[in-house]
């Protein structure tokens, strides 16, 4: 017997998603696998749709070598380039594509001695402000790559700050900035552009751009939490555990840590073997949905590190190792989220200690 907290993962789902962000958007797409796959496990998730993804994008290059290590052959760009001059060489052996971002990348680039040259991602800040080239910086910066010895190709791409925010004109905002500035180029109308995250692919389908980058949407959850429009996106994590004791608690008695809660009527409390070591927020708050052996129900008192605490007073049936799902199939991970004041990149991203176990009903 081992500690049951699991985190399955379904490749299948994962598959699905990428195809619905293709379709959606049109053009291609790179699938967004920084951060370990979001902490779903980049390796599998990248052969899960191997053969048909048009790239992939992480952070930096270690994630990209662990890519290459294990055998993944597709496009791998670097969504923050280099760091250092001293990555280059490896950049170039492992066929990396960078993104360039800031002057001070662009001279490094520009003065290097490289065995091949690199397809370059370039950067726009179009109102993000986060990275990227100013727009009085860009299109010096695109003549200056362009045609260089060490250029291969360049793709023209910006980021949003809000493209989750449907009331928000910011994106269009951005949007013309972009435009305005690639219009600028001699080469404009044979520029490949890049634009769109997951919540740009959902709800602003207008733009239809050469390249998309879904992250987020591939596992199963919508950045945009009101729209009747989103597609059905299946959700590709499922974090379960089982109750390991039973307690009856009196009215008036409190439950764990701090005794946060104190119960109004006679309550039974399932203790369920996740924790936030295992990556369940501490910050949840009380009345945050779970679900034990497929029906609804609730948190209770303060989540430890190893523990947390169920309602199963409307749940009699409930007993020693009834499975409890903390999010997935019935329990949405935007909810949790919500409900401990974060996003689901987040509760995605502190998954660890349970075990992981991957399906793929191939095939589909
Ligand atoms: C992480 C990231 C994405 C993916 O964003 P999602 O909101 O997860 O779809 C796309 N582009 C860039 C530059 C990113 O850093």
């Amino acid at each position: 017997m081992s500690r049951p907290a699991i985190a399955h993962i379904r490749l299948d789902a994962f598959r699905h998603n990428y195809r619905v962000a293709k379709q959606c958007h049109g053009g291609k797409a790179l699938a967004v696998i920084k951060a370990n796959a979001y902490g779903h496990g980049a390796v599998h998730c990248a052969k899960s749709i191997e053969g048909e993804v048009d790239g992939f994008a992480v952070a930096c290059l270690e994630e990209a070598l662990q890519l290459r290590e294990a055998g993944i052959p597709e496009p791998i760009l670097l969504l923050e380039g280099f760091f250092e001059a001293n990555e280059l060489p490896d950049i170039v052996a492992n066929d990396c594509w960078i993104v360039v971002h800031a002057q001070w990348q662009l001279e490094i680039l520009l003065s290097a001695k490289l065995a091949q040259p690199l397809q370059v991602w370039l950067k726009m800040d179009s109102g993000m402000h986060r990275l990227g080239l100013s727009v009085s910086e860009y299109v010096q910066a695109y003549e200056r790559l362009n045609g260089h010895k060490n250029v291969k190709k360049i793709v023209a791409m910006s980021h949003f700050a809000n493209a989750d925010n449907l009331s928000s004109d910011h994106t269009s905002q951005q949007i013309e900035v972009f435009q305005n500035t690639i219009h600028a180029l001699k080469q404009a109308a044979r520029i490949e552009l890049s634009l769109a995250n997951s919540a740009a692919i959902l709800g602003w389908q207008k733009i239809k751009r050469d390249w998309s980058r879904p992250g987020i949407m591939l596992y199963g959850a919508s950045p945009i939490v009101q729209s009747s429009q989103v597609p059905v996106l299946k959700p590709v994590m499922q974090l379960t555990s089982k109750i390991i004791s039973i307690r009856n608690i009196k009215k008036g008695e409190s439950v764990g840590y701090g005794s946060i809660f104190t119960a109004d009527k006679d309550t039974i409390i399932g203790v369920v073997a996740c924790g936030y070591a295992d990556g369940y927020p501490r910050s949840a708050i009380a009345g945050t949905p779970m679900a034990v052996d497929g029906i609804m129900t609730r948190l209770i008192g303060r989540v430890s590190m190893d523990m947390l605490f169920v309602d199963l007073t409307d749940i009699p049936a409930a007993s020693i190792g009834s499975q409890v799902e903390l999010w997935g199939n019935q329990v949405a991970a935007n909810d949790v989220a919500k409900a401990a004041g974060t996003i689901a990149y987040e509760l995605f991203c502190n998954v660890k200690r349970a075990h992981f176990q991957y399906f793929d009903a191939s095939n589909i």
